[in-house]
């Protein structure tokens, strides 16, 4: 990371693909992940590489839905474990959520991988090798979480997740958090607080507000909830998609 000179334009999308990279070849990232963040990056340069207002009033509505829930669980697959280990863990402590690793192409070997990554990051329990409770809806392999854990909450923080994956949390009652670049994508549309953002700066403004909201009564913090309005927070990102810097020097 050191390598890349901080004043290079294109400097954190170059600090992250080298920590996906990394987290290709200490086995904590799958190959597919390498492809969701192509995906990602590319929806992150659509977007002009920033948290828009709508994407921060969204960050916000989550941190006072996490303060507010009984049985927070933060999801951690292998993009987050890679992109940030820190910031998961800090957001983990800020609202005092779980932190449960569940990968859509589960092994335990990853998921050990994982636990450990996060541990040495400051993590203290990591949920999600016990594998004893189950998602309902989906394949055995897919649907495997702790019974103690995502299968428990009524909170989850699923950043990256797959459509089919947050339509079954969605099923199960979870309120659901997502943070995803893509607006148009089913898991971001399913979710009741939908974060379309980088997770590398959703997750840290996650933490940002719920520290400044760490001492709002629960009628506050039911009033931040209530104020965010999903479906407007998804056009909006799609509107600063179709009218962002591309759209310069176009007939507007
Ligand atoms: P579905 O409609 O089932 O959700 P999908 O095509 O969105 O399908 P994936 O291939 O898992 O499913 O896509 C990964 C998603 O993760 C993409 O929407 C991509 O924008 C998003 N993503 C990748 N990297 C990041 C990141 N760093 N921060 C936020 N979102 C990201
Ligand atoms: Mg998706």
């Amino acid at each position: 990371e050191t390598e890349i000179p901080d004043d290079h334009p294109r400097y954190a999308s170059l600090v992250t693909r080298h920590r996906i990279e990394a987290g290709v070849e200490q086995g904590i990232t799958s190959k597919q992940g390498l492809i969701a963040q192509g995906r990602g990056e590319a929806f992150d340069y659509l977007l002009g590489e920033r948290t828009l207002p709508s994407a921060d009033a969204a960050a916000r509505a989550a941190a006072a839905t996490l303060l507010l829930a009984d049985r927070p669980v933060l999801s951690v697959n292998g993009n987050v474990a890679a992109l940030a280990p820190s910031e998961t863990v800090e957001l983990a402590e800020a609202v005092d959520a779980d932190i449960e690793v569940n990968l859509f192409n589960h092994t335990d070997e990853r998921v050990r991988r994982i636990a450990d990554h996060l541990r040495e990051h400051g993590a203290d329990e990591v949920k999600g090798l016990a594998g004893d409770g189950e998602i309902p809806g989906l394949d055995h392999a897919r649907g495997v979480v702790d019974a103690d854990g995502i299968e428990a909450a009524d909170v989850v923080v699923v950043p990256l997740e797959d459509g089919d994956r947050a339509a079954a949390l969605a099923a199960m009652g979870k309120t659901e958090i997502v943070i995803d670049l893509n607006p148009g994508s089913r898991s971001p549309r399913t979710a009741d607080v939908p974060i379309i953002d980088n997770l590398l700066r959703a997750v840290p403004n996650m933490a940002a507000h719920a520290r400044d909201l760490a001492d709002a009564t629960p009628a506050e913090l039911e009033r931040v909830v209530d104020e965010f309005d999903a479906d407007a927070a998804l056009d909006d990102a799609e509107a600063a998609i179709r009218e962002g810097s591309f759209a310069d020097g176009d007939d507007e």
